[in-house]
Order: structure tokens, then C-alpha cells, then sequence
């Protein structure tokens, strides 16, 4: 007989790892469950798969930060490179998730299978969506033809391109969007049907882990601003801003401006979009070669962070340069 796969389970915590104490409390705390306990109630259900339960962090994902994605990227790496680990595996709060997600899949080989699965309804909520996600990222992770995908998200029966993905509603159990490609696949109860072949297959790491991430910061454009939240973001030292324009990019003349005049001084500038879905391309309504600015594509502003954040750490500042990478992202 095969061995069952095995699969590295990082726990970080967020809703599919919280209780509320009752089953139809709004209050809850992320987090509150020991990954024991969740992997525990996994082998209830009767997978053929060997879980390796680590536990990294037991928080909501808004607390989560360079520490913890050290530890997971480090984690994960090991796993890639340890013939007796077949998958990964890590539990998240959905909040951040596609900042962690979009991290490590800049920055990890595609050769295995890395999933990150998360839930919108705590574990003892009526209706709770935790452990058909968490059974359903064991089968994506025990999948070899899950490799070559990139870094994966999945929620509910979506295998969603981390690349791709953004929670898009606050509560809702179907909360995650993804563009400009739709799901990778399908789980059912049969298996997973994918749709399509291994779009990255056995590929090295895009970028090496940062060391440190500098201070990049999103501005969130509204009608009637004037520049001065740029010269306050400027002032208290970030090395690079997105923009979550208004439309495809958006922002007044003034706050562009200033901007412009940021990126000539050699911070660059994203124009992302605070419209949930949407490519920015560029030179569209802003001069993007005349102002030494940047669209970021299909990337929203947290996403877009997350790369140009690892773009700067890399050494990687000029504003064509930083195009390229957003074109090829
Ligand atoms: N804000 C918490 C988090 O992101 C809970 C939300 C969730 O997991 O869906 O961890």
C-alpha cells in the first residue's frame, strides 16, 4: 500500500482556529484554539494524510507581521527541501491572508504544493466553515499536481492563485475574489478538478527572502485631498507608497504632483486602485513615463505593497525596473 501523504500544518491562528463560546455569539476571539485541537478534529473526519502540526503564532492576521512571515517562509522552506514532507499547509486569519499568501509565493520555490486556508465563521459557530476548508486544503496539499501553481489560498471549495486572490467581503462565508484569473480548481467530493495545467512548473524562488521589509505605506485617495498626506508619509521616512487611486489610479493633480515628485527623488510610487477589482495600466489618464510613476496592473493596494515592499528590500528601486516586476508579477 502507499504511504499517506505527509503534510506540514503551520498554525497562525485567525478564525478557523477561533471560539466563541457559544454558537451564536459575534463575539470571538481568533486564534483561541491550540492547533492540537484543530488537527485533532481533522483525523475525525477520516483523511488519508500524516499531519506534522507546528504551531508559529496564535493570533488574528491584523497582528501579523515580519517575525511570523520569517518563521513561516523559513518553515516552509525546509519543508520544500525535505524529501519526507509532501505539502504545506497554514492555517491563517483571512484578513491577511493575501498578504502572506502573495509573500511566500514571491519568495518560495513552486516544487511542492504551499497552502494557506483560513475561515469566516469561528470553530463552535452554527454553520462553521473551518474544518471543510481545512479538509479540503489537506486534499489540495496531498495533490502532486498542486505543485507548479504557486502559493495557493482555499476557501471553501476554491483553489484560489495567491497571485490573484483578495478577500473581497467582510463576513460573507464566500469571501475571497479572485482576478484576473478565476479559481485554479475545483474540490469535490470525486477529487479536485483542475482547470487548467501547472502555470509555473518547478520554478525557483522569484526573490530571495528580505532580511528586513522597509516601510512602504498604502494612501488611500479621496475626492478633495490636497498633497499633504503625501509629505506626511515622506516625513516619517517610507522608502516606497502605493496609491489605492480613485478608477485606474487615480488621484487630484496636486496629490499626483506630489507624488511625482517623490518618485524623482528616488522613493517609488505604485497608482493601485481603491476599485475592488480592475487592471491599472499605464498612461492611461496619468503621464505614468512622464512622471517617473508606476501602475500596478492587476495587483490591489495590499498585494501591490507586499511586492514593492520586497522589490525595494531587494535593492530594486528604479521605477522601470519596478514596472517590470509589476508586469510580470
Ligand atoms: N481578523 C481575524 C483574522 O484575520 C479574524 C478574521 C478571519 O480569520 O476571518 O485573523
Amino acid at each position: 500500500m502507499n504511504k499517506p501523504p505527509r503534510i506540514l500544518v503551520l498554525g497562525t491562528g485567525g478564525t478557523i482556529a477561533g471560539a466563541a463560546g457559544s454558537a451564536t455569539d459575534a463575539a470571538y476571539r481568533p486564534g483561541g484554539l491550540a492547533l492540537e485541537v484543530l488537527v485533532g478534529h481533522l483525523a475525525a473526519l477520516g483523511l488519508v494524510a500524516e499531519i506534522v502540526p507546528q504551531e508559529v503564532a496564535r493570533i488574528g492576521s491584523q497582528d501579523i507581521g515580519f517575525a511570523e512571515w520569517q518563521a513561516l517562509h523559513a518553515a516552509c522552506a525546509g519543508a520544500l527541501g525535505d524529501p519526507a514532507i509532501d505539502g504545506v499547509i497554514i492555517t491563517h486569519g483571512t484578513d491577511t491572508a493575501e498578504e502572506t499568501g502573495f509573500l511566500l509565493d514571491l519568495t518560495l520555490p513552486t516544487t511542492k504544493p504551499v497552502v494557506l486556508v483560513g475561515a469566516m465563521r469561528p470553530a463552535d459557530a452554527v454553520g462553521a466553515d473551518g474544518m471543510r476548508n481545512f479538509a479540503n486544503a489537506v486534499k489540495v496539499a496531498s495533490e502532486p499536481a498542486a505543485a507548479g501553481r504557486g502559493v495557493m489560498l482555499v476557501m471553501g471549495d476554491a483553489v484560489l492563485a495567491a497571485r490573484d486572490a483578495r478577500k473581497a467581503a467582510t463576513s460573507a462565508i464566500d469571501a475571497f475574489r479572485s482576478f484576473p484569473r478565476g479559481p485554479l480548481a475545483r474540490v469535490t467530493p470525486a477529487g479536485i478538478d483542475w482547470f487548467g495545467p501547472p502555470h509555473r512548473p518547478k520554478q525557483q524562488a522569484r526573490y530571495p527572502f528580505p532580511q528586513a521589509l522597509p516601510r512602504v505605506a498604502i494612501l488611500t485617495a479621496g475626492a478633495g485631498m490636497d498633497e499633504k498626506p503625501v509629505e506626511a508619509l515622506l516625513g516619517i521616512g517610507c522608502r516606497g507608497v502605493v496609491l489605492a487611486g480613485m478608477g485606474q489610479g487615480n488621484a487630484p493633480a496636486s496629490v499626483i504632483a506630489a507624488l511625482s515628485e517623490a518618485a524623482r527623488s528616488g522613493i517609488p510610487v505604485v497608482r493601485s486602485t481603491r476599485v475592488d477589482e480592475g487592471l491599472v495600466d499605464r498612461n492611461v489618464e496619468v503621464d505614468d513615463d512622464g512622471q517617473g510613476l508606476v501602475a500596478a496592473r492587476a495587483l490591489g493596494p495590499a498585494r501591490a505593497r507586499v511586492l514593492l515592499m520586497v522589490l525595494i528590500a531587494n535593492g530594486i528601486c528604479d521605477a522601470a525596473a519596478v514596472q517590470a516586476a509589476f508586469d510580470g508579477a
